[in-house]
């Protein structure tokens, strides 16, 4: 590259850079996640990522048919419909248009995308036991979304693309471009980092047993599988993107004894629920 050309290359990323800065100040939030009020940092609107989510929400349901197990639907919609009650009460979610669905797949997975849009796919709930167990995997699921995981990624994401940005403009190197490059993948089944699932699970804890669920389901179903999915590639989708080790299981028996004075001041108590009739 000539030094005319350098210097114009560098003018140009030098002005995308402001443009990027500019926006960023006008879109950025800061905000309390529900439940845990940890701060966040976003640079991703609401109603952007709740777009997104609906979007995705749609090409699941193309790509797998809606499962016919009577019993599992009317398992997801009583405990979809409780913890729904239960979020609408902590987090912002005026904007969500929540949807509940069992998709028909032995996938062992569940997802909350943004704005609400809930799927079950029936080869987890072959591994549950109860509708507890169900209602902790839906109030995990709800936690990431409530407390806008995917958005929290994408701001990284955007970060990081300015980021590349700005290395361009310093360097010139196409080397350092492909590096970055491969980090700004927007996407909303990218896997949770640690923490992410750790406060999805403070979350989702406090939602079942406000919703009147007894919280010990989440560390039952959890060991369970945990303990299955050694030499099992069957369990490989739910752990590649809810990484669970044995902290996070620990985590959920610590937390138990605070759930279970909010089960307590349930007004309706499920306890563990119907009991699936594959058990
Ligand atoms: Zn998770």
């Amino acid at each position: 590259m000539t030094t005319a050309g350098k210097k114009s290359f560098q003018h140009k990323h030098t002005s995308l850079v402001l443009i990027l800065a500019v926006l960023a100040c006008c879109l950025c939030s800061c905000r309390s996640v529900p439940v845990t009020g940890r701060s966040q940092f976003l640079l991703t609107t609401e109603s952007y990522e709740n777009s997104l989510g609906a979007e995705s929400y749609e090409e699941y349901k193309q790509e797998y048919p809606k499962s016919t197990n009577a019993e599992y639907n009317a398992a997801l919609e009583r405990c979809g419909n409780a913890i729904k009650a239960v979020a609408n009460e902590v987090g912002d979610t005026n904007d969500f248009e929540w949807e509940f669905t069992v998709l028909d797949s032995e996938i062992q997975n569940a997802f909350c995308l943004p704005g609400g849009k809930v799927a079950v796919y029936s080869g987890i709930m072959d591994y549950m036991d109860n509708e507890a167990e169900l209602a902790f995997v839906v109030g995990h699921e709800i936690g990431h979304a409530i407390a806008r995981h995917g958005g929290e990624r994408m701001s990284r994401s955007i970060l990081q693309s300015v980021g590349a940005v700005l290395v361009s403009a310093a360097f010139d190197s196409e080397v350092i471009d492909a590096i970055y490059g491969t980090g700004t993948e927007i996407g909303v089944m990218l896997p949770y980092s640690r923490s992410n699932e750790s406060e999805a699970d403070a979350i989702g804890l406090i939602l079942m047993a406000r919703a009147g669920y007894d919280p010990s389901a989440s560390y039952t179903f959890w060991k369970r599988f945990t303990n299955n999915a050694e030499g099992s590639s069957k369990l490989e989708a739910i752990l590649s993107t809810h990484p669970c080790d044995s902290d996070r299981i620990k985590a959920m028996q610590d937390n138990e004894a605070a759930a279970r004075a909010e089960y307590n001041k349930a007004k309706t108590k499920y306890g563990f629920g119907k009991t699936f009739s594959h058990k």
